[in-house]
Parts: C-alpha cells; sequence; structure tokens
C-alpha cells in the first residue's frame, strides 16, 4: 500500500471456528511452521479480529467475500426465516448448502466478481466456498453440475493426525473434505488442468470448525486441527512457489468466527416462555426469535 506495489496472486485461507487464541498458541509453540512464517513475514492482529453478528459461518463467510453485513449481503445466519418468501433456509443442510450462493442479494457484489469487474479474463478458484457467486472454478459448482465430491479415503489422507480421525467421524469428514480441497488448490496451480495461475484462490477450511464442535474449542482436536491444515497449507504454498509466484502473491489467512466453551445442556428455547406471555414467536436455528 505505501509504495503502490500489488501483489499478483493472493490466496485466502479461511479456518474455519478458529479460536484466535488458539491459533496464536499453537504457532507460538512451533508447531505450526508454515503459518507461524505467514505471520512472521507480514502482520497479524495478536487477539483476532471481530466477528460480525451473529457468528455463525454461513453469515460471516458471507461478510468476508462480500464486505456486507448480514443484515445486508441476503446470508443472515445459517438459517432463518425469510418473511416475503415465507420459508426457513437451512444452509448446512446438504441439500441447500452448495446451492448458498442463490441467497446473496443482488445488489452485493463478492469478491470474485469484483475482480472479474475489471478483469475479466482472471482466474479465480472458491475451494469448498459458500460465497461463491462468480468464482471461475468452484468446488460447489462442481456438485450443483451434478458430480458428488470425491472424497479420499481414510488410508489415502496425507496430512490428518490417524488418532484424530480414529477418535472422531467429524474431524475424518473434516479432514476428507480438506484434503479434498487442497487437492484441486494444488491442481488449479501446478497446471493440471491447463488454466492460468488463479489470481484469487480462496479455500474454506472445514477441519478447524469441525474439531472445535468435537472436543471444545481449547480441546485436543481444535489443537491437531491446525497442526493438520498447517501441512495442508505447505502443499498448497509449494505448488505456488514452483509455479514461481510465490513473491508475488499475498496469503491472507482469516477465520469467520471463533468458539466459547459453553454448557451443552444449557439449550433451552425462548419459545415456550414466551408463548406462555401469549407471545407469539417464531424460534428459528436455536436463537433467531422472530416475534408475530
Ligand atoms: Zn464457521
Amino acid at each position: 500500500m505505501l509504495t503502490g506495489d500489488r501483489a499478483d496472486h493472493v490466496v485466502v485461507l479461511l479456518l474455519d471456528g478458529c479460536n484466535a487464541n488458539l491459533l496464536r498458541s499453537v504457532i507460538d509453540s512451533g508447531d505450526a511452521p508454515r503459518l507461524a512464517a505467514i505471520a512472521d513475514r507480514g502482520t497479524h492482529y495478536r487477539h483476532g479480529t471481530m466477528a460480525s453478528l451473529p457468528t455463525a459461518t454461513l453469515a460471516n463467510h458471507t461478510t468476508a467475500l462480500t464486505g456486507a453485513h448480514p443484515g445486508h449481503s441476503g446470508i443472515i445466519h445459517n438459517t432463518w426465516f425469510n418473511r416475503a418468501a415465507a420459508e426457513e433456509p437451512d444452509l448446512l443442510d446438504l441439500g441447500q448448502m452448495f446451492w448458498s450462493s442463490n441467497h446473496i442479494a443482488d445488489d452485493v457484489e463478492t469478491v470474485f466478481e469484483a475482480i472479474h469487474r475489471t478483469r475479466p479474463d482472471a482466474f479465480t478458484a472458491a475451494l469448498f466456498e459458500y460465497a461463491d457467486r462468480g468464482a471461475t472454478w468452484s468446488s460447489f459448482d462442481v456438485v450443483r453440475g451434478g458430480a458428488m465430491p470425491d472424497l479420499p479415503g481414510h488410508d489415502e489422507l496425507a496430512h490428518a493426525d490417524r488418532e484424530a480421525t480414529s477418535a472422531s467421524p467429524m474431524y475424518l469428514l473434516g479432514s476428507q473434505v480438506d484434503e479434498l480441497s487442497f487437492r484441486h488448490a494444488v491442481e488449479l496451480w501446478d497446471g493440471t488442468h491447463g488454466n492460468p495461475l488463479p489470481e484469487l484462490t480462496w479455500v474454506d477450511v472445514v477441519l478447524t470448525d469441525e474439531a472445535g464442535h468435537a472436543s471444545g474449542p481449547h480441546g485436543e482436536l481444535a489443537r491437531q486441527s491446525i497442526l493438520d491444515t498447517d501441512a495442508r497449507v505447505g502443499d498448497l504454498l509449494q505448488a505456488v512457489e514452483a509455479a514461481g509466484a510465490l513473491d508475488r502473491t499475498a496469503v491472507v489467512v482469516i477465520g469467520d468466527h471463533g468458539m466459547e466453551q459453553s454448557d451443552p445442556h444449557v439449550d433451552e428455547s425462548w419459545e415456550p416462555a414466551l408463548s406462555a406471555c401469549g407471545v407469539p414467536v417464531r424460534d428459528v436455528g436455536g436463537g433467531f426469535l422472530y416475534l408475530g
């Protein structure tokens, strides 16, 4: 920004649900050397950044990719009540997830669309990203075309901690999805598909969120997920370097929200109490209350 020099390529790694304090702790421990190197070479926010409200995946992914907060982007939560259409989208439901970007408001621009507005020939890639509207290549677009992702089997995982994948089906699934995403990202950089080098490579890392849910945000699986992710990031950066573009590539590591340890038994709805008071209410997604 100071010199006017600009990167020719940007790689964004969105570590879903990764607690900023945990990430800092793992980097300081020396167990995530690639992420540490990214932080050391550039600048970082020591205490993380503020998520927009609600601090949920779909809401903040869309904000990160559009610059519009959830009240304006068209996607205000993972699930919500659309009064105009009288429907409740649930974008973590597998039948709807891959079509999430259909809900982005028409007057909002994604970063992919913004790049193509000024660089029509740019090649942009969305790896397992919900807000993929306008990307040249998108994992979700492949699914929308009718092909389900061909997830690698347990034995094919290159960077998954076997103890963790055996202990938790969620950790295993997150590892499979991420290995496929990083494999695709590496292919887009190493010329496998004959595409030009991507101007923007946006990778949604899902394991950090799955692991946090499985062990709690400060648990062993959450910590291990950052180590596994670090190894996958190494593969991608190696492909960028092999393409001769590493010194012209900006790498951005962000999250969409963190996590707090909470009491899983505290899960009652406000609905019975409000209904008992005569207030008609619709409780959507365990926390969004629509008063009638
Ligand atoms: Zn998330």
